[in-house]
């Protein structure tokens, strides 16, 4: 697969840390590439509700996959952008972006901790949790 990045580039597959699940990452950017059949499953539902998503636009950037265009929206609770493909609801971020996603969720969940909020999480909050807690196992680069 090549990098929607770089393009020159060419992506690696590795197994995260602990888990099951295998993702994709560049050789020159070390962007990321989430593709795994677990992620899948819980992105079944992505597709729909990110046509919800306000911010959500196409992206210049290419599916490593299906070479279609990518959809390109805000990370919640954040302003990171990140690409996911409408078709096969791959994800793809940055190094940077992951980075500070993490850094922006981490904040943001002190403050709702804080808060003791209790209010319901929507499935795409759910899936993009899912995607912050494997961005602590990727190995350093
Ligand atoms: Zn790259
Ligand atoms: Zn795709």
């Amino acid at each position: 697969m090549r990098c929607p990045h770089c393009e020159k580039s060419t992506l690696e597959t590795f197994q995260v840390k602990g888990s099951g699940v295998r993702l994709d990452r560049c050789n020159g950017c070390s962007g990321v590439w989430y593709d795994s059949d677990e992620l899948q499953q819980v992105m079944s539902v992505a597709e729909e509700k990110l046509h919800m998503l306000d911010k959500a636009h196409p992206s210049q950037r290419l599916c490593p996959l299906c070479l279609r265009e990518m959809f390109v929206f805000d990370y919640p609770q954040t302003d990171v952008a990140v690409d996911m493909c409408g078709h096969c609801r791959g994800l793809w971020l940055d190094l940077h972006e992951a980075e500070r996603i993490k850094t922006a969720r981490k904040q943001w969940m002190q403050q709702q901790d804080a808060e003791r909020s209790n209010s319901a999480k929507s499935p795409l909050t759910n899936i993009l949790e899912a995607v912050f807690h494997s961005l602590d196992f990727l190995p350093a680069n």
